[in-house]
């Protein structure tokens, strides 16, 4: 498992952007070193390596890049969690409440069967909103979540208790006290 102190080191973090107020956990520069980027997608493959699962769930934008390696490494499919109006067949939406704002995810409807175990990834757990918003589709599409994995949590802002309340378990590599 990657080291936290490590970890953190190679985030850098962005105040008040793109709101006052707002700490923002870059990792972008945790994508520009290879190193660091290896460490976090060898713990997660190793995490779910002897794990039983049908499919990788991606939250849009950053997921995608973690999901990516994940679905080629354990060659598993890929499903794409996106932003309204960037998906151009049949879809299922879901409203939630970001840190900063409002948003609609979508998924294609024909992308879950039913009984699917799917894992949900993304960057980063604040609120919880977004991977909660992608745990009621894949419900609503007759899967279930495995688990969560982000590569930072935020507990302060109560997203990883949010998601365990609604029966989602979390995963995360390090964790940054405050918003
Ligand atoms: P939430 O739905 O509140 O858990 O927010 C998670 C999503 O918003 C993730 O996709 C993050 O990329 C982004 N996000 C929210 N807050 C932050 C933050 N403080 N720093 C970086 N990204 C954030």
């Amino acid at each position: 498992m990657v080291d936290e102190a490590y970890l953190k080191a190679q985030i850098r973090t962005v105040s008040d952007w793109p709101e006052p107020g707002i700490q923002f956990r870059d990792v972008t520069t945790l994508f520009e070193n290879p190193k660091a980027w290896r460490s976090v997608m060898d713990s997660l493959i190793h995490r779910y390596m002897d794990v039983e699962f049908d499919r990788i769930g991606a939250l849009d934008a950053r997921g995608f890049l973690m999901g990516s390696v994940l679905s080629y490494a354990m060659s598993k499919p890929l499903i794409l969690f996106r932003k309204k109006g960037k998906l151009p067949y049949n879809t299922v939406a879901q409203d939630y409440e970001l840190e900063y704002g409002k948003a609609t995810l979508e998924v294609h409807a024909d992308t879950i069967k039913k009984g699917d175990k799917v894992i949900l990834v993304d960057d980063l757990i604040a609120t919880g909103g977004t991977l909660l918003a992608a745990g009621q589709l894949v419900r609503q599409l007759g899967g279930q979540i495995l688990e969560a994995a982000a590569i930072i949590n935020l507990p302060d802002l109560g997203g990883s208790k949010t998601l365990n309340e609604a029966g989602i378990p979390v995963f995360s590599l390090c964790e940054f006290e405050g918003d």
